[in-house]
């Protein structure tokens, strides 16, 4: 018999709902799975196995009594950076110790209210700045394909609790690329929804106009499956969109007969390693040969995301992060008076990058520069959007690679930011522009490290977005393999 913890969450449900297996046992299989392999991988910050085993309990008793809900008894975790009731939430960062929030995200509560057993908070970059999980308040966590490299980032512990099965499913947020990259380097699916798709209360915030929550699963109809649950308006986010939730399950036809794939030149870039080109290429080919047509398309101004992205989210985390100053939230270090204290808590609570961001970002903000750096990057950033919506006339999704390479080793971008900021160059214009992106795993390159490729959609078109992820899914066996460590 397949082990537990290598169900999907699928294939979990109708085992749940036959009766063959109960939530406890499941849970409990995680939590064993989590105490054999977090000495190494180090996904979790905080693993609430007491409480897990409690809720798996509840949902093992609801079903006794003929309840049934989408994830009922699905055991999954949430990234650092989620508000969870009752349970710390630090956003990685160590000015957030010991901060325990008094209501849940609305992505958590829908969770909960569908089911979910919660594991446990998960590992991530310092109020997710970063691609690689290094800049992390607390420690680092490893890729499980190969200890020595980066689960990507911002959200590597929720791409590396997949991957390594000490989850089924986890949540992550996606700024500009945090949710794409690390499921591209752990080799699981993974999906950055449309800005407004998903309510963004509760999630400690970043950059407002890019951030948003979506899940990781090990396959594309995982992925729908959280979606479906966490999607929709909510009254506490006014830029949560009043649009009907699709049926995303219902729309897994495995078929892309007569659909339109768009493949941008220039998401081609120099540098790419040439395995993932390799992957790209063999994976529109797969489409083709399923009767999709491909068609080259150009998205002009993807050479200035980058700087524009840097700029806008740089802006809104130096706004963000100004609530930080030792009063309100997390660790205080006192100081002779406040200023002290403020300065105290900040210098000490902050990392490097943090800080580095704050600095730049209030810089591009303050009088004399905002014509020059904000005003600009957002008018570019306008343009960046137009591209992606003359492109969406012509094709239903647009594919490319995930990262120009595979997961880097530890410690080999930490020096160079700007070699850091490089990863996201294939994922950040989706955040600009606003449409919905996934990683669904293409291949392995000559290391035996996973490939990623990205599926997007237009905004709200996450549907068709899942339809053609799951169909590839469903012709090539990539996501099947999991990491030699992990039994
Ligand atoms: N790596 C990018 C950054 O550091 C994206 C992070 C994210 O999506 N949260 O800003």
């Amino acid at each position: 018999m397949t082990s537990l913890t290598d169900l999907t969450i699928t294939d979990a449900l109708s085992k749940l709902r036959a009766g063959d297996i109960s939530s406890v046992e499941l849970t409990q299989a995680h939590i064993d799975q989590i105490e054999k392999y977090e000495p190494q991988v180090k996904a979790y910050l905080t693993v609430t196995a007491e409480e897990a085993l409690k809720q798996a309990q509840a949902a093992d008793d609801a079903r006794a009594n003929g309840s049934d809900a989408p994830l009922l008894g699905i055991p999954l975790a949430i990234k650092d950076v989620i508000s969870t009731k009752g349970v710390e939430t630090t956003a990685g960062s160590k000015i957030l110790k010991g901060y325990v929030p008094l209501f849940d995200a609305t992505c958590v509560a829908r969770l909960k209210e569908a089911g979910m057993v919660m594991l446990g908070k998960l590992n991530m970059d310092e109020f997710a700045m970063g691609s690689s999980t290094e800049n992390s308040g607390y420690f680092t966590t490893h890729n499980p394909w190969d200890l020595d490299r980066v689960p990507g980032g911002s959200s590597g512990g929720s791409g590396a609790a997949v991957s390594a099965r000490t989850a089924m499913g986890t949540l992550g947020t996606d700024t500009g690329g945090s949710i794409r990259l690390p499921g591209s380097f752990c080799g699981v699916a993974s999906v950055k929804p449309s800005y407004g798709r998903c309510s963004r209360y509760g999630l400690i915030a970043y950059g407002s106009s890019l951030d948003q929550p979506g899940p990781f699963g090990r396959t594309v109809e995982d992925n729908a499956r959280i979606l479906q649950v966490i999607a929709g308006q909510d009254p506490m986010d006014a830029t949560s969109m009043p649009l009907e939730v699709p049926d995303y399950v219902a729309g897994l036809t495995g078929d892309v007969k007569g659909l339109k794939i768009g493949v941008p030149k220039e998401f081609f870039v120099s540098g790419m390693q040439p395995e993932v080109e390799q992957a790209v290429q063999a994976a529109l080919k797969v489409y083709e040969d399923m009767g999709a047509e491909i068609i080259e398309v150009s998205l002009p101004h993807t050479e200035h995301a980058l700087s524009v992205y840097y700029i806008i989210a740089m802006s809104e985390a130096s706004a963000n992060l100004a609530r930080y100053d030792g009063i309100r939230f997390g660790a205080r270090i006192d100081g002779d008076d406040m200023i002290e204290t403020y300065k105290l808590t900040r210098g000490q609570g902050f990392g490097d990058e943090v800080k580095r961001r704050i600095m730049l970002g209030t810089y591009a903000l303050s009088a004399g520069y905002y014509d020059a750096w904000y005003g600009k990057a957002q008018q570019v950033r306008t343009l960046i959007k137009q591209d992606y919506e003359k492109a969406f006339e012509q094709v239903d999704v647009l594919v490319a690679a995930t990262s120009p390479t595979t997961a880097f080793k530890l410690g080999e971008n930490m020096d160079d930011p700007l070699q850091m900021y490089l990863s996201d160059v294939l994922t950040i214009s989706a955040n600009l522009a606003g449409i919905c992106g996934m990683n669904v795993p293409c291949g392995f390159d000559d290391n035996g490290l996973p490939i990623g490729m990205q599926v997007f959609g237009p905004a709200f078109g996450e549907d068709v977005m899942f339809r053609v992820g799951h169909a590839y899914e469903s012709a090539t066996d990539w996501h099947l393999r999991k990491p030699a460590l992990i039994s």
